[in-house]
């Protein structure tokens, strides 16, 4: 199936822009010289909708090609299919044109050897203890970025771009390498509908961004673009949705001394008026999303759930 796209497509410009982070090598959240999984390898997930069209198209644990927004574009608009995933997604990009490369970087690889290091320290430390290889690997990942290694919002990173176009088309793209040092095979909530991006035409569109799991088992994107159809301005349905991971956030491994969930995670959201907002459950000046109107392109600090260090 083929749709014939006008170029003045508002998703071709959003896909168009992700692609230049994407291939940025030194941008370690997305595309060429993000952060691999546990074995050493980037898997990239994104997804993205057309609400005019009501067609979604994605890609999980894509390895090799770092434009993944553009492929999950191809899916959606060459096939009857919302997501493909590991070698068929590759096959079918390779099948379109695109090239597989090698997606690490020196510095990605470097900060993948020092995390193996410090985990196989810690594990040699928790020989004969239940230790979860993962817990600990996360941990690390989190001692690297509290020593200013990784930045912590690259730990996880991704983007997500929304866009309300000239004659109110409504759409939207999510692409990642996921979190960082992830068990292989590990897919996030980024290519996931209603998890890590929703768009519903006439209502308004949302994605995530911050630990995947906890959008996935609420599915939080699809609940705030929902209360947004109800009435809600986009900063309530965001803070609702916040409130509720805050709420199932029970595992004592991702919680703090306070009993508040020790990641983050950041919605950006737009309505079909154009009323954005940028909600975090933990703010500070570096949480800040970007919005384009008319009068140009600014940065905005997100507004924030929670108090408090995570
Ligand atoms: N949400 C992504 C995931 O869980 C990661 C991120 O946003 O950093 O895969």
């Amino acid at each position: 199936m083929t749709d014939a796209a006008s170029p003045r497509d508002p998703l071709d410009a959003l896909v168009d822009g992700v692609t230049i982070v994407e291939l940025d090598p030194d941008e370690t959240s997305v595309g060429r010289g993000s952060l691999p999984n546990a074995d050493g390898v980037v898997q990239l997930d994104a997804c993205c909708m057309d609400g005019p069209r009501r067609r979604a198209g994605g890609v999980a644990a894509l390895e090799g090609i770092a434009a993944a927004a553009r492929v999950a574009l191809r899916v959606l608009r060459d096939t009857p299919h919302h997501l493909l995933a590991g070698q068929g997604a590759q096959d079918f990009a390779i099948a379109r044109g695109f090239t597989v490369g090698e997606l690490m970087t020196p510095k990605s690889r470097g900060l993948w050897i020092e995390w193996r290091r410090r985990l196989d320290v810690r594990l040699a430390a928790a020989a004969g203890r239940p230790a979860d290889r993962f817990e600990i690997g996360y941990s690390v990942g989190r001692e690297m970025s509290r020593e200013g290694l990784i930045d912590a919002n690259h730990l996880w990173g991704t983007i997500n771009c929304n866009a309300v176009g000239p004659r109110g088309e409504i759409c939207g793209v999510t692409t990642t390498s996921g979190l960082a040092w992830k068990m292989p095979g590990r897919v996030g909530d980024s290519p996931i509908l209603g998890a890590g991006l929703y768009v519903r035409q006439d209502v308004g569109a949302a994605g995530a961004t911050g630990r995947g799991e906890s959008t996935l088992y609420n599915l939080s994107s699809f609940a705030i673009v929902d209360a947004i159809r109800r009435g809600a301005h986009p900063k309530d349905a965001g803070m609702a949705a916040l409130r509720q991971i805050v709420d199932d956030t029970i595992h004592p491994a991702l919680i703090n001394a306070r009993g508040e969930p020790n990641f983050n995670v950041k919605f950006c959201i737009v309505n079909a008026a154009g009323e954005s907002a940028g909600v975090a459950l933990y703010g500070g000046d570096a949480v800040r999303y970007a919005v384009c109107t008319e009068h140009g392109a600014e940065l905005r600090v997100c507004d924030a759930l929670l108090t408090g260090a995570m």
